[in-house]
């Protein structure tokens, strides 16, 4: 990743979500994006041109852009029409971004469309999230890497954050994820964890 002086950055074209410059660097605000909070926490977290990213949750397309100033390409899904609009604009500006209007949860609708991934990105804020993960990670190279942003309210309100985090990570390990780490957001974020594994 790159750091300017302790700021974390993408090289790109800028003006996606109003994001600062630093010369011709884009600012990577780990309050906008998780993925950003995270690279803050956990100063291992890389990404390269060689790979391919398949991204769940797409929204505005904010952590979408500076992903795809990093890698190959980036297949984007967003179900909801109004975020879509503002990816479909990152899209047209960013060449390496596919965008895919779909329910992550079914992921045959755009198998057709979807390579083999090096890392599979998940921002859905759903009670059933590693279930959604878990179908698509037939779209992961085995080796390959699954970020999870768990939102555990999302999960269960009236339940401890530390104890969905925990039964989360049962069912990877369960379905073959070797967990590598897990992090919980703050300050950035609250009430979400990353979890780090890779597909065995
Ligand atoms: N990852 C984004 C970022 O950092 O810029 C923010 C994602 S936002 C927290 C969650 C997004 O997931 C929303 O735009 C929502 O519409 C989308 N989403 C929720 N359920 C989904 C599903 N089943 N399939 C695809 N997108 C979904």
């Amino acid at each position: 990743m790159i750091w300017i002086d302790g700021v974390l950055v993408s090289r790109g074209e800028g003006g996606v979500y109003g994001e600062r410059m630093l010369g011709n660097a884009r600012v990577w605000d780990p309050y906008r994006s998780k993925l950003g909070a995270l690279c803050y926490k956990r100063k291992r977290i890389e990404l390269a041109p060689d790979m391919r990213v398949l991204y769940l949750g797409a929204a505005h397309g904010t952590t979408v852009s500076h992903v795809a100033d990093y890698v190959g390409v980036v297949y984007a899904v967003e179900v909801a029409p109004r975020p879509m609009q503002d990816l479909l604009e990152v899209s047209r500006r960013r060449k390496n971004v596919v965008p895919i209007m779909a329910d992550a949860a079914q992921p045959e609708a755009y198998a057709s469309l979807v390579e083999e991934v090096d890392l599979l990105y998940q921002d859905v804020a759903q009670p059933d999230q590693a279930a959604i993960a878990l179908r698509n990670s037939v779209f992961l190279k085995s080796g390959g890497t699954l970020i999870l942003m768990l939102k555990t309210r999302s999960i269960d309100v009236r339940r401890e954050p530390e104890a969905v985090l925990d039964e989360t990570k049962a069912e990877l390990e369960d379905r073959g994820f070797e967990i590598m780490a897990s992090e919980w957001l703050e300050p950035y974020h609250h009430d979400h964890a990353a979890v780090i594994c890779r597909k065995g």
